[in-house]
């Protein structure tokens, strides 16, 4: 079964709440980048020009409800007035900015509202019960609308009240953005065309243990690059000098490789320095890693086979770069990996996690993928395999 989607709303007239992604960086009152509020678009555009009456809810960086010194910083940097400046500069329909999460004056405003305008409201988040998926807070904001719209990819993977209260009250779709997402994550996780090869890098296997399980029993192969790998070189029994290791770690590695056997692949060779900070002596070492250096990339060895084990794949499910990509040095891996996927003929490419989004992106790949998702952690959380409970509450469709 399928989810709805706004397509299947009947909008004209109606009260419509969107969640939406409007987290965007504000640096002294201005935002520094508006591409969440340029993504959501799409959806807003469709309900402003099917007559809809529009009411936009996102949060807005977090507020510290323990702490009532820093509740009232936390409130003033995440203030929503600016999201709404801007908003209005993108969209041909008049934008009301309600100061307030609650209360008469946002009551009025929707009130008030013509068919195709909007409404955006405060920062979800300067209610406690936001986070909690307070019963009450989301039976308030349903109160206001007659249907919702989820939109917001980034937040999926948290029930709260903006997320899944209110879509336990009223009759739901997703928006065109986590159509998208949801789409493309399922073609590749649920239902992928094979070989499914999945890229695994980053910097910790405790922040990826999830992904590397749940990898393991999908994909047909999973190389492991970046900064986990040595906890695996380490099971292997090699040196790897001063490179990250989780020695707590190294017995899952040793389970991993185990349960892994020919699926798994790892780095054969290793672009290493010195030093992270000063490094005045960069090398390239196959096998052991001598004890005063630090892997941090992977070498070129190691990209010939990873090359090689990605020929044919006809499904590519990549997270976390494969060495210290910040750093231009230590990009090499990172900006060969990212070619060879996207050059991978007839094959589905997607990328999942905050680093690999972001990596993907500055180093000149934005187009050159399916799918790179917007929702670090939510789609981190897909790749595990979860259920994101803000998409699983959506109705289906008839
Ligand atoms: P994502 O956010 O996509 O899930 P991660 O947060 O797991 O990715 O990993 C990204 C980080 O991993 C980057 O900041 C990168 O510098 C780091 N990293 C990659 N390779 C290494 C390495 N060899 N040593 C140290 N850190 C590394
Ligand atoms: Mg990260």
């Amino acid at each position: 079964m399928a989810k709805k989607t706004v397509f299947d709303l009947d909008v004209k007239g109606k009260r419509v709440l969107v969640r939406v992604d409007f987290n965007v960086p504000i640096k002294e009152g201005k935002i520094t980048n508006d591409n969440r509020i340029v993504s959501a678009l799409p959806t807003i555009n469709y309900l402003i020009e099917h007559g809809a009456k529009i009411i936009l809810l996102s949060h807005l960086g977090k507020v510290d409800h323990k702490d009532p010194v820093k509740c009232e910083e936390n409130k003033k940097k995440n203030n929503m007035a600016p999201v709404a400046v801007r908003l209005q500069e993108l969209v041909n329909t008049k934008v009301t900015f309600v100061n307030q999460t609650r209360g008469a004056e946002l009551e009025e405003a929707v009130k008030n509202l013509n068919d195709g305008e909007i409404v955006l409201m405060q920062n979800t988040r300067y209610e406690k019960g936001e986070s909690k998926n307070d019963p009450e807070l989301a039976k308030y904001w349903a109160s206001l609308g007659d249907l919702f719209v989820t939109d917001a990819f980034g937040s999926v993977h948290r029930a709260h009240a903006s997320t899944v209260g209110i879509a336990e009250i009223l009759p739901s779709a997703l928006g065109f953005l986590v159509q998208k997402e949801v789409e493309c994550l399922s073609a590749a996780i649920d239902n992928p065309k094979r070989p499914l090869v999945a890229i695994l890098g980053g910097a910790k296997v405790s922040d990826k243990i999830a992904v590397i399980e749940n990898l393991l029993k999908i994909a047909d192969k999973v190389i492991i690059g970046g900064g986990m790998s040595y906890t695996f070189a380490k099971a292997l029994g090699r040196n790897i000098g001063t490179s990250l290791l989780e020695e707590d770690k190294i017995e899952l590695a040793k389970e991993f490789l185990e349960k892994g056997k020919d699926k798994l692949i790892l780095p054969v060779d290793t672009n290493c320095a010195n030093d992270f900070d000063n490094p005045t002596e960069i090398k390239v070492f196959e096998g052991d890693i001598p004890d005063d250096f630090m892997g941090l990339d992977i070498g070129p060895k190691t990209i010939e086979l990873f090359k090689k084990e990605l020929e044919g794949a006809k499904t590519v499910v990549w997270n976390g770069p494969m060495g210290v990509f910040e750093n231009p040095t230590f990009a090499v891996g990172t900006i060969e990996i990212c070619k060879a996927i996207s050059e991978l003929p007839g094959a589905m490419t997607v990328i999942g996690g905050g680093d690999s989004a972001s990596a993907a992106i500055n180093l000149g790949f934005k187009d050159k993928f399916t799918h790179i998702s917007t929702g670090g952690g939510a789609s981190l959380e897909y790749m595990e395999g979860k259920v994101l409970p803000g998409i699983a509450i959506i109705q289906e469709k008839d």
